[in-house]
């Protein structure tokens, strides 16, 4: 097994890729790629940590999601146990979404936006801590108000003093918000989304290639020409072409500086 491209956030534990994990796993290993599966709540990081023991080329994170379990309380002692494992290798996705419970088309009911924000900004501080401690990295999900960047802002300012490193992943942030998570000496990573949209280009054309990661953030998003398809990890080969097309740089060069970015953040052999 040889692993030349690292996909930094996947959800190769979801059930969705239970019926065909032996494919989607050689897939992955024909492309040469490695993951890191990612913990959305207390099941969901069992799940990773599961996968990552069994598989020398997948890695863990453990944490819970702003909105994805609206419903479970932090269990601190739990992730405070959980964390010793050797591959689990950041806290996360944790963070603030303030896309959902400002939307009306949302299909949970979110209830008072400020007891939500409340609720939202006590779970994240929980993981910062739990990061601080263990010096291991945020996985930072974060996703602001249409039109605003106030999910990023909020994020920024818990961020500020603290003893924590780590990466914004799925990044939608403009050039101003990139550079203050720079100025903390966070990364930031980008999907499939470069392969249909230019929205992002001035943003992956200013920060530093060394300061970014590719994810596929699979099953969801795949990018051309899988598109509307289930994503799975092999195909961050497509993101990797893209940050590479839009910056203007030989592919073989980002690839390389990428790999070394995860090495250097989640400590990837
Ligand atoms: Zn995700």
């Amino acid at each position: 097994m040889s692993t030349t491209y690292f996909d930094i956030h996947s959800h190769l534990n979801d059930p969705r890729f239970d019926p065909d994990m032996d494919e989607v796993l050689l897939r992955m290993r024909e492309a040469e790629v490695a993951t890191i599966a990612v913990g959305t709540d207390k099941e969901m990081s069992e799940r990773a940590i599961a996968l990552a023991e069994k598989h020398p080329d997948v890695w863990a994170t453990i944490g819970q999601h702003p909105t994805d379990t609206h419903d479970e309380i932090f269990d601190g002692t739990w992730y405070r146990e959980k964390v010793k494992q050797e591959k689990v290798v950041a806290i996360g996705e944790c963070g603030l979404d303030y896309y959902w419970p400002t939307n009306p088309d949302s299909r949970k009911d979110f209830g008072d936006v400020d007891i939500e924000k409340r609720r939202q900004h006590e779970l994240f501080a929980e993981q910062i801590a739990l990061a601080e401690e263990t010096g291991l990295p945020l996985m930072i999900h974060g996703r602001p108000t249409p039109k605003t960047m106030d999910a990023y802002e909020d994020i920024l300012e818990m961020l500020r003093g603290r003893g924590v490193k780590g990466n914004v992943h799925f990044f939608v942030g403009d050039t101003t918000i990139a550079k203050q998570f720079l100025d903390l000496g966070f990364t930031m990573s980008f999907t499939g989304v470069l392969t249909f949209t230019h929205d992002y280009d001035e943003t992956v054309r200013y920060i530093p290639l060394d300061m970014m990661h590719a994810e596929t953030d699979a099953p969801y998003v795949a990018p051309v020409p899988h598109r509307g398809k289930r994503n799975e990890p092999g195909f961050v080969i497509e993101v990797i072409k893209a940050i590479a097309q839009i910056r203007g740089e030989d592919e073989e060069k980002v690839r390389e500086v990428l790999a070394g970015n995860a090495h250097q953040l989640f400590g990837l052999k």
